[in-house]
C-alpha cells in the first residue's frame, strides 16, 4: 500500500487539548491541517478550497501521542514470555528469539507494532531495533509513516548473549554508523537514527565511549537501558563500583541527548544528575510491572526535574503497546505511595505528549496543537458508554478511561493514517495471518516450540 496524500484537513468541532504554553482546552474547536503542518488552531476556522473536512462532534482532538521507549523487533514474541523477571526474561527468551529473526520475520514484527501504535494513537516512538537486519524496522516506518527514530541494538558482551547477537565492537559502530548516516533524516526527517547501547551489562566500555563520541559528531540521540530491576543494578554496581546512570554519565552518555528508559532504582545522586544535565528517563510502567521489576517514583523524580517520557517498552514484556494503558497506570501507580494529588491526568498526558517530543529531540517539532507543528494528530472518540457521562475535564476522561480502541483517526506529518477507526497503509487482517506465520517460525528457529 501507498501512503495517503499528505493534504489539507480541517478537523472540526472537536474538544481541542492543545497543551501548547497556554494549556487551552478548546469546545468545538478546530484545528487546520496544510502541507504537513498544523496551520492554525482556534474557533469556526474556514476550510481552504480542496480542504478535507473531518467531522470532531463528540472527539477529543490532541497531540499525536509520543512512546519514548519501544521495541518493534520485539512485537512477534508477545505471548511467549510471560512469568519471567528481567535478566532470565533476555536469557531464555527474548535474547534466544532475536537472535532468531530473519528479515521478514523482522519486517513482520515491525509491521504488526506499528498497526497496533497508529490504530491506538501513537504517532511517534523511540524505538530499540535489534543486532540484525536493522534496515527492515526503517522500511516498515518508512512505508507505513510512523514518526520513527531508532536504531540497532549494539551488544559486544555480557554473559548469556547468544553468540549471533554477540558483535565485534568495531564492525557494531561501523554498521550503525552506516545506518545511521542512510537513515537519519529520511522521508523529509520523519525517520531519525538513535545510537542504542542495549544496557551496561551487555556493552563494553569501548563500545560506550565510542557511541558517546559518534553521537556527539552526528547530533544523533542515545537510546538505552538504565537500573530497570534491582539484580541488573547490583550486578552493575559489583562490577563498576558505581550505578547505571552515574557510569554513563562518566563515559559521556548524559545530556539532552541521551534517554534511559526505565530508570526505577536510581539512587537520588543519580536523579539529580538527570535533572542537572537534561537526561531523559522514560517511564515504563505496565511493562515494570510485568516483570516484576520495581515502581519509577515517578512524582519524586518529576519534583526533582528529571525530564520524563512514557513507553510501553516490547510487547512480550506488557504485553500491550496501547499508550492509553500507560498513562492510566502514570497516573494512578502512584498514588497509594504519593498520595491522591502527586500526578494528576494532566502530569501524565504531558509525559506522554510533550515530554516524549523533548526526548525525542523534537519539543520544535510535535508534542502540542500549535501552528507550525508537524501535523500529528489524534483523534479520540468520547461517547463511549465506558468514557459517559462526560466530566468537566476531558483530560481526566482521557487518561483515566480511555483505551486505544477509542482512537478513530489519526494524522502523522499530515498524512491520514488512521481513518475511522481503519488503518489506511495496511490490511490488519491480512497483517494479523502473516505475523502469525512468521512468529511460528521465528519461534521454531530458536528452539523454543515446546517452551
Ligand atoms: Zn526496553
Amino acid at each position: 500500500m501507498t501512503l495517503p496524500p499528505r493534504s489539507a484537513a480541517l478537523l472540526r468541532g472537536g474538544t481541542v487539548i492543545a497543551m501548547d504554553p497556554g494549556r487551552r482546552l478548546i469546545e468545538g474547536g478546530d484545528v487546520l491541517l496544510d502541507g504537513g503542518r498544523i496551520a492554525e488552531v482556534g474557533r469556526r476556522l474556514r476550510a481552504p478550497r480542496g480542504a478535507a473536512v473531518a467531522d470532531c462532534r463528540g472527539k477529543a482532538v490532541l497531540p499525536g501521542l509520543v512512546q519514548a521507549h519501544v521495541h518493534l523487533c520485539q512485537v512477534l514474541f508477545r505471548n511467549r514470555a510471560d512469568g519471567l523477571e528481567l535478566l532470565d526474561w533476555l536469557r531464555e527468551r527474548i535474547w534466544p528469539l532475536e537472535a532468531a529473526h530473519d528479515a521478514r520475520s523482522l519486517r513482520f514484527s515491525a509491521r504488526l507494532g506499528i498497526a497496533e501504535l497508529l490504530l491506538g494513537g501513537t504517532t511517534a516512538v523511540l524505538d530499540m531495533a535489534t543486532v540484525h537486519h536493522t534496515e527492515q524496522v526503517f522500511l516498515a516506518a518508512r512505508e507505513m509513516g510512523l514518526r520513527y527514530t531508532g536504531g540497532k541494538a549494539l551488544m559486544d558482551a555480557g554473559e548469556g548473549v547468544p553468540r549471533g547477537l554477540r558483535d565485534r565492537t568495531d564492525e557494531a559502530l561501523a554498521e550503525t554508523a552506516a545506518l545511521g548516516r542512510r537513515w537519519h533524516g529520511a522521508e523529509a526527517g520523519r525517520l531519525r537514527y538513535a545510537l542504542c547501547p542495549r544496557f551496561v551489562l551487555s556493552c563494553s566500555e569501548r563500545l560506550l565511549r565510542r557511541s558517546a563520541e559518534l553521537a556527539r559528531r552526528e547530533g544523533w540521540l542515545v537510546h538505552t537501558h538504565a537500573s530497570e530491576n534491582p539484580t541488573e543494578t547490583r550486578l552493575v554496581r559489583e562490577r563498576l563500583g558505581t550505578d547505571n546512570a552515574a557510569y554513563f554519565h562518566g563515559l559521556g552518555l548524559s545530556g539532552p541527548h541521551v534517554v534511559l528508559a526505565h530508570c526505577v532504582h536510581l539512587t537520588a545522586a543519580e536523579e539529580r544528575l538527570l535533572a542537572r544535565t537534561g537526561t531523559h528517563a522514560v517511564h515504563c510502567p505496565g511493562a515494570n510491572l510485568k516483570l516484576g521489576s520495581g515502581l519509577a517514583p515517578l512524582p519524586r523524580m518529576r519534583r526533582r526535574g528529571v525530564p520524563l517520557a512514557l513507553g510501553a517498552d516490547g510487547a512480550p514484556c506488557n504485553n500491550s503497546l496501547d499508550v492509553f494503558h500507560e498513562l492510566r497506570l502514570a497516573a494512578t501507580l502512584h498514588l497509594p505511595r504519593f498520595g491522591p494529588r502527586s500526578v494528576t491526568a494532566h502530569d501524565a498526558l504531558e509525559v506522554a505528549t510533550l515530554g516524549g517530543a523533548a526526548a525525542l529531540g523534537l519539543r520544535d517539532e510535535i508534542g502540542s496543537l500549535e501552528p507550525g507543528k508537524r501535523a500529528d494528530v489524534t483523534v479520540v472518540d468520547l461517547r463511549r458508554p465506558h468514557l459517559a457521562p462526560r466530566g468537566e475535564d476531558p483530560v481526566a476522561t482521557l487518561v483515566y478511561g480511555a483505551t486505544a480502541a477509542d482512537v478513530t483517526d489519526v494524522w502523522v506529518d499530515g498524512r491520514r493514517l488512521v481513518h475511522g477507526g481503519v488503518l489506511r497503509v495496511a490490511d490488519t487482517g491480512r497483517l494479523v495471518a502473516a505475523a502469525e506465520r512468521e512468529a511460528r517460525r521465528v519461534v521454531r528457529r530458536a528452539g523454543l516450540d515446546g517452551a
